[in-house]
């Protein structure tokens, strides 16, 4: 059996003057968790769902499995779980209810279906709430029942478009402690998200801008591909500051990060000795200075707003 689960080739789709997905060309192993990350709009859920043969490519391809993603959709879909952006669950069908109609659909064999549900029920820890409606279920535990729904023909690979959007800390915990759980048992998961730090959970990232792919590698690989060192500020008052440093020459772009500045400047070895010697902002108090570890919030600035001054050509897609 091949490495590769998924393969997109120059994978393109246009709704009129919008380009919302450009020419996209990369494979994902099976076994990854593949991070999606891109701004809203970069063209996330275009490309999921044209992974999962729901819109048509105006161009291009993409095969799971070896099988056309398009031409052989049907096929294809027996072979993954999906798991929409926005609530796909009949409100008025009870949890138990709903795993047993998404086990119709995916044709689940009768004398199997009990025991799965059983299974998913309780790795799902929705167990006691079987016969409450799913409309009635709080966010969290309705996105661990979608979770549930995608996963009960036990695919293989599973797609996940922002399945903690709007989740507290404790129930993205709960999800993410899940896609360990299914990663770790063998399962490939394709997954879109917003959130820095669940980039870092991931075995492999993507960065999509603007319909194009900027980078995809590890999470450590990518922070690896900053050659420019990130200067940390304590400065009051920090508003202030932050104003007057994004407009200073030499300096790229400005972060908050607890209380303090943090720099994208090319060379910000040379500012620091330069307002050693002369600190140019009378108005600001500078109080501490620290050089600080790139993050995946700082790997994401860079590409996404095109810092490539402060990065490694050769790691550059
Ligand atoms: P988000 O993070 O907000 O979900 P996304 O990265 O998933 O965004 P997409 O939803 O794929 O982005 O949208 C990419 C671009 O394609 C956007 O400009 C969007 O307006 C456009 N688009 C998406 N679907 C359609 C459609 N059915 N008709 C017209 N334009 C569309």
């Amino acid at each position: 059996m091949s490495d590769t689960i998924i393969c997109l080739d120059s994978l393109t789709k246009s709704y009129g003057e919008v380009e919302a997905v450009r020419d996209l060309s990369f494979e994902i192993r099976r076994g990854e968790i593949f991070g999606f990350l891109g701004a809203n709009g970069a063209g996330k859920t275009t490309t999921m769902r044209m992974l999962c043969g729901f819109v048509k490519p105006t161009a291009g391809g993409a095969t799971i499995n070896g099988l056309d993603v398009w031409r052989q959709r049907r096929i294809a879909r027996a072979k993954f779980g999906y798991m929409a952006q926005k609530f796909s669950l009949y409100p008025d069908l009870t949890v138990l209810e709903n795993l047993r109609f998404f086990s119709g659909a995916y044709r689940v064999r009768p004398n199997e279906m009990p025991k799965r549900i059983e299974r998913l029920l309780r790795q799902m820890d929705l167990e006691e709430k079987r016969d409450v409606p799913a409309g009635s279920l709080s966010g969290g535990m309705r996105q661990l029942l979608a979770l549930g729904c995608a996963l009960v023909h036990e695919p293989p690979l599973l797609f996940l478009d922002e399945p903690t959007s709007g989740l507290d800390p404790v129930h993205r915990q709960q999800m993410w402690d899940l896609l360990y759980d299914l990663g770790n048992s063998g399962i490939t998961i394709f997954v879109t998200t917003h959130y820095m730090d669940e980039a870092e959970r991931c075995t492999e990232v993507g960065f999509l801008h603007t319909g194009r792919l900027l980078a995809k590698a590890s999470p450590r690989r990518l922070k690896e591909t900053f050659k420019a060192r990130l200067l940390e500020l304590d400065i009051k008052p920090v508003m202030a500051a932050l104003v007057r440093l994004r407009e200073t020459p030499g300096i790229l772009g400005v972060s908050l990060r607890s209380g303090s500045l943090r720099l994208y400047a090319p060379d910000a070895e040379r500012l620091l000795d330069h307002w050693k010697g002369n600190w140019p902002f009378p108005e600001l108090t500078l109080q501490d200075w620290r050089w600080a570890e790139p993050d995946m919030e700082d790997v994401f600035t860079a590409y996404s707003q095109g810092y490539t001054e402060m990065l490694k050509p050769s790691e550059r897609s």
